[in-house]
């Protein structure tokens, strides 16, 4: 475990500096530009290989052809529901049964579509981190997903490892809306450690910390974004090296080029001036965790070289185009990118 390697708040030099980009929602023409300007194929980490992102896909108007493209090129695809209901208290009260038909209904779909066929689609995101308690992580443990990335830990000094949901949670449930489990489940927890979000962290002032990046209401200039990045990446760094992860919705980079230059320039940054440095999947980090090795043995870590740095993509250079609609969708025409083949029905709860 960490704590070996790095107890509480000792410096811990060793230890390697994960760290987790993900994106949220659906990938489609409207981000598909932005996810292969950051990762463009010369970022790479210190082992040589391609930084990698995580993406919690929501299925409506998601692009499959483009999923099976970023699962191809080393990326991690985990699920985030079907219907992105935005009712968000159904995920709240929603029911096991809810949970597998959104969830492990998603991965279907995922598996499907994108021609996933290493069960590499474990983890999950819940819509609006409307955390679903007991009934969630049941489901989770009956479908056999592997990590949840939904549950946010108020800010706190130093930030917080993942975890397993074995035990009694190292935090409090943070406000009402989350809807955390009170028993024991065999499941990680790939925690949303709370960024430090003041204009100035040398005042110690009262301001509270956010979760995703684009909740961080009070950034406003690209400036302000790289030093919120700076500051919060020394945060780990500094204290117990805990994985950072960076939660993104890419419409938040996409509307902001100024916010998209700032956050470039300091992955650049990153990875020019710390060797300790990896952004790695969700998936490579409890890797580490369950087998631990040092900086220096980084650069040959196997479970970090997978899909290292693939070339240019070879198959299904012009995918199929289905115009579908479904009953469940009031007749709705959708077109749904895949390099398989088109099914009958645009894919739904009822019928993934
Ligand atoms: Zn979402």
């Amino acid at each position: 475990m960490p704590g070996d390697l790095c107890p509480e708040n000792d410096r811990c030099t060793l230890v390697p500096q994960m760290v987790t980009l993900t994106f949220d929602d659906a990938i489609n023409i409207g981000n598909i530009d932005l996810y292969a300007e950051i990762f463009n194929k010369q970022r790479r980490n210190p082992n040589g290989c391609d930084i990698k992102g995580t993406f919690f896909v929501s299925h409506h108007y998601t692009n499959y052809s483009a999923v099976q493209n970023m699962h191809r090129l080393g990326h991690e695809i985990a699920a985030h529901s079907i219907t992105h209901n935005d009712d968000e208290s159904f995920w709240s009260d929603a029911g096991t049964e809810d949970w597998a038909r959104e969830m492990a209904g998603s991965r279907l779909i995922i598996d499907k579509f994108s021609n996933i066929t290493d069960n590499s689609v474990v983890g999950l995101r819940a819509p609006y981190l409307r955390v679903g308690g007991n009934r969630q992580f049941t489901m989770m443990e009956e479908q056999a997903f592997l990590y949840d990335s939904s549950i946010t830990a108020p800010l706190r000094n130093p930030p917080l490892w993942p975890y397993t949901m074995y035990f009694k949670m190292p935090h409090r449930c943070h406000g009402n809306l989350q809807n955390c489990p009170t028993r024991s489940h065999a499941v990680w927890e790939m925690v949303m450690n709370e960024l430090d979000r003041r204009e100035d962290p040398t005042i110690d002032e009262d301001i509270a910390g956010c979760a995703m990046v684009d909740s961080c209401s009070n950034i406003l200039s690209g400036d302000q974004f790289y030093n919120f990045l700076t500051h919060n990446f020394y945060r780990h760094f500094d204290q117990n090296r805990a994985p950072l992860g960076l939660f993104f919705h890419a419409a938040w980079l996409k509307n902001n080029p100024e916010y998209l230059d700032a956050f470039l320039y300091w992955v650049d940054e990153v990875l020019e001036s710390h060797p300790e440095a990896y952004f790695i999947t969700m998936t490579q980090v409890i890797q580490w965790i369950q087998n631990p090795v040092s900086v220096y043995s980084a650069k040959n870590y196997a479970p970090w070289q997978e899909k290292c740095s693939p070339g240019p993509r070879t198959n299904c250079l012009v995918a199929n185009s289905c115009k579908l609609s479904t009953d469940e969708l009031g007749g709705e025409a959708i077109r749904m990118h895949t390099c398989m083949r088109c099914p009958n029905k645009y894919p739904w709860l009822d019928d993934p």
